[in-house]
């Protein structure tokens, strides 16, 4: 990051005296002691490993000074808090260095969005963007310090636990142009009420220089700033929307109402299409051609597929998507699932599992998935969890098998499993249906 110590102690405050050191310069920062390396600045988190307790190894590992809340041996900035110092030399870095941010929240599609808006301006400019998933109030500075001396626009994710997050990193990292993908039921729990998580996700605003691209959703009209320009997306007749969708099984082609081409991305999932979308507008805001929008969404990379085909031994196409699960994706992917073709005397199954963090209404919210499966094409439902019980009680008349334990659904699925059978999973994380794949 190529910071002088004097910048960095002036830029924090530090309080103690470091004149010494003044003149040196520190290549990067680390909270993990064990990525140190010569030249470090070392900054103790708290938490089990990341403690002050560890300046020690970061010195071993060849950190030249420590951030520090209180005095320790080694040479260090002494500052009231060690994550605040650190996010406002972040702050400082990108007010230093000029490069524009780009910012993305929303309750599903941030890191799919985040790498494809990062792909597409590849093509074109220097491109940085928040590694994984390192979306808060850690992950987001650290990216910052991080990039790359020649990034010419840094694209990151930012996520939200608790109301007024967004509004924290917006401020932080004052983005010339913010994304929100969708305002979901995700974190429910925490937030209370869809109102709530509207009005945090468009805390994004609180920092934004720029324009601001959100879904049509009527929720956030409240929350919108004065005078901050915007463009809508979803339905026919918004800003933005797709006109056409096409979609196969392990890739899919639209068209929009703003591009003259259609747009191919290999990776299914309608909200997909969505997600690139938004990249191949962002593309357009910064001049990229249509040529080169559509090279990058072809051959796009995400971070971890999180919709992704997989064989059972036996053969069958098994569609895992157990990541995370909410109304919305469940509904998505439910969709993309159905309109897939079957595999010739093949069947279709969906093996569904709770969705977490969804707070009082979520039996109800369990109870409504059944209107969003469709029986004419898909001949069997597993459900598995406390919360599908819901789902299974309205659906008897149906052929819909309800488990209590993770090794029976394997059992019973695995017996009944047949080569040219299509399975669709999909469920909070903490179900563990990814074991359920990996043994089949
Ligand atoms: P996290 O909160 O964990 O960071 P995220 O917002 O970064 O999640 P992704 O990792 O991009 O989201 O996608 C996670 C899952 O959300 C996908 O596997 C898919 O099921 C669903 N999803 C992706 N994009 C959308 C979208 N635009 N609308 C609704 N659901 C989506
Ligand atoms: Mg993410």
């Amino acid at each position: 990051m190529k910071l002088t110590i004097h910048e960095i102690a002036q830029v924090v405050g530090a309080k103690n005296d470091w004149s010494q050191l003044a003149d040196l310069s520190v290549n990067k920062i680390e909270f993990d002691s064990r990525l140190i390396e010569k030249g470090d600045i070392f900054l103790p988190l708290k938490g089990a490993r990341y403690g002050h307790d560890f300046i020690e190894i970061a010195f071993d590992n060849g950190a030249i000074i420590s951030f520090s809340e209180k005095e320790v041996e080694q040479a260090h900035l002494l500052v009231d808090d060690n994550l605040a110092a650190f996010q406002t030399l972040a702050k400082y870095y990108l007010e230093k260095t000029k490069v524009p941010v780009i910012a993305v929240t929303g309750s599903n599609g941030k890191t799919t969005t985040k790498d494809m808006i990062a792909a597409v301006l590849s093509k074109k400019y220097k491109t940085y963007k928040t590694q994984g998933n390192h979306n808060n109030e850690i992950g987001l500075p650290y990216t910052i310090l991080h990039m790359p001396e020649d990034t010419e626009k840094l694209v990151l994710e930012m996520g939200m636990d608790h109301p007024g997050d967004i509004d924290f990193l917006s401020q932080l990292a004052q983005p010339e142009l913010a994304l929100i993908t969708l305002i979901g039921e995700a974190h429910l729990e925490f937030m209370g009420s869809r109102e709530n998580i509207a009005k945090g996700k468009m805390g994004i605003t609180a920092g934004l220089h720029g324009e601001l691209i959100a879904p049509a959703d009527p929720i956030i009209n409240a929350f919108i700033p004065e005078n901050q320009k915007i463009s809508r997306f979803g339905l026919p007749g918004e800003d933005l929307f797709i006109t056409k969708l096409i979609e196969h099984k392990e890739r899919l082609t639209f068209e929009t109402n703003f591009l003259d081409e259609s747009i191919t991305i290999p990776v299914p999932g309608k909200y997909n299409a969505t997600n690139a979308m938004l990249a191949a507008y962002v593309g357009l805001h910064y001049g990229l051609t249509e040529a080169e929008i559509n090279k990058a969404l072809k051959e796009v990379e995400l971070t971890r597929n999180r919709t992704e085909w997989k064989k059972s031994k036996n053969g069958a196409d098994l569609l895992s998507d157990v990541y995370n699960a909410n109304p919305t994706a469940m509904r998505l992917i439910l969709e993309t699932f159905q309109a897939i073709p079957k595999n010739e005397n093949g069947r279709k199954i969906a093996v569904l599992a709770d969705m977490l963090e969804l707070g009082p209404t979520a039996a109800q919210l369990h109870k409504e998935v059944l209107k969003s499966i469709d029986f004419t094409k898909i001949d069997k439902v597993y459900l598995y969890g406390e919360m599908m019980k819901n789902l299974a009680d309205i659906s008897t008349d149906k052929p819909v098998s309800y488990f209590t334990d993770l090794d029976l659904l394997t059992e019973s699925l695995s017996a009944d499993l047949k080569p040219a059978d299509q399975v669709l999973f999909k469920g909070s994380n903490i179900m563990k249906l990814s074991e359920v794949v990996e043994k089949l």
